[in-house]
């Protein structure tokens, strides 16, 4: 009997993104525009997991995410693992960090915000309130629930 499962084929050289919940998995790929490096992805939605029930993951061959990248990462889902594979092996398993600002990733919902008029960048201050995310919008003051951002 097979003690170990491997559910998504192994990679060599590259990253893994493992612990991310059912359902953020196309999500995130395509936020992190992972298709774009024309690195082989390999994705698995919805395998059990022993902690969260069902989990999606995200294999990327030859790609290695920046620390920035993992941090925005983690305003997505806190929860992720990112494991650099180098030869087979996992060299570095990375636990998510909220990031203190985000730039570029959200659109405010703030229709009258001046972050929409102008042609910036927008920017949040991320702060964590009663176990939730909260991004708070650097040109309105507003302060959302991190679900009310939506995606730019
Ligand atoms: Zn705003």
């Amino acid at each position: 009997m097979k003690t170990k499962q491997l559910s998504v084929e192994a990679i060599e050289n590259g990253t893994v993104i493992d612990h991310i919940p059912a359902g953020l998995g196309l999500t995130i790929l395509r936020q992190f525009k992972l298709l774009h490096y024309g690195s082989a992805v390999t994705v698995g939605f919805n395998l059990p997991s022993k902690t969260q029930g069902s989990k999606d993951i995200i294999k990327i061959k030859d790609v290695f995410l920046t620390e920035q990248d993992a941090n925005r990462l983690a305003l997505f889902a806190p929860e992720a693992v990112v494991n650099t594979i180098r030869d087979f092996q996992v060299t570095d398993k990375r636990r998510l960090t909220l990031p203190d600002e985000i730039s570029e990733v959200f659109r405010c919902p703030n229709t009258n915000c001046a972050s929409h008029s102008e042609p910036v960048a927008s920017r949040f201050y991320v702060r964590q309130q009663g176990g939730k995310t909260k991004l708070k919008c650097h040109y309105c003051e507003k302060t959302f629930p991190r679900e009310f951002v939506v995606e730019a």
